[in-house]
């Protein structure tokens, strides 16, 4: 089981729009994953531009383990995103970069949030 999810997670995590997988503890809800896209950044070649998929959480009908969750967003992430594959594998402005998340990091790095230049940064700004 451990072992089906770690090749499950890694698989997940190769796929050319997920950016990164995260596991989300329990807490109000049950426990579940979350891929964090690079759709966004690729809105204007064609792509859907989300950012994030899921957290798809355990359930009591369809998703009894964590497995059933990841095999659920995996087979989200094949068919909802088939179209983006072909824009984020084309996209080259897509470099690691640290992502800046909300706007006091923005004010903080000297960005004024009615002159943010770079798209990546304005997505970012107007979570
Ligand atoms: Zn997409």
């Amino acid at each position: 089981m451990i072992s089906q999810i770690n090749d499950e997670m890694q698989s997940i995590e190769r796929m050319t729009v997920v950016g990164r997988l995260y596991f989300i503890p329990p807490g109000t809800s049950p426990a579940g994953f979350q891929a964090n896209l690079k759709c966004r950044g690729t809105r204007d070649q064609g792509s859907c531009g989300k950012k994030l998929l899921g957290p798809v959480r355990l359930n009591l009908t369809s998703r009894g383990t964590l497995l059933d969750c990841l095999k659920d967003l995996h087979r989200k992430l094949e068919t909802d995103h088939s179209k983006c594959v072909s824009c984020v594998a084309a996209d080259t402005s897509q470099e690691p970069a640290p992502m800046i998340i909300n706007s006091s990091q923005l004010r903080a790095a000297g960005f004024k949030l009615d002159k943010v230049i770079p798209p990546q940064l304005e997505a970012a700004a107007r979570r």
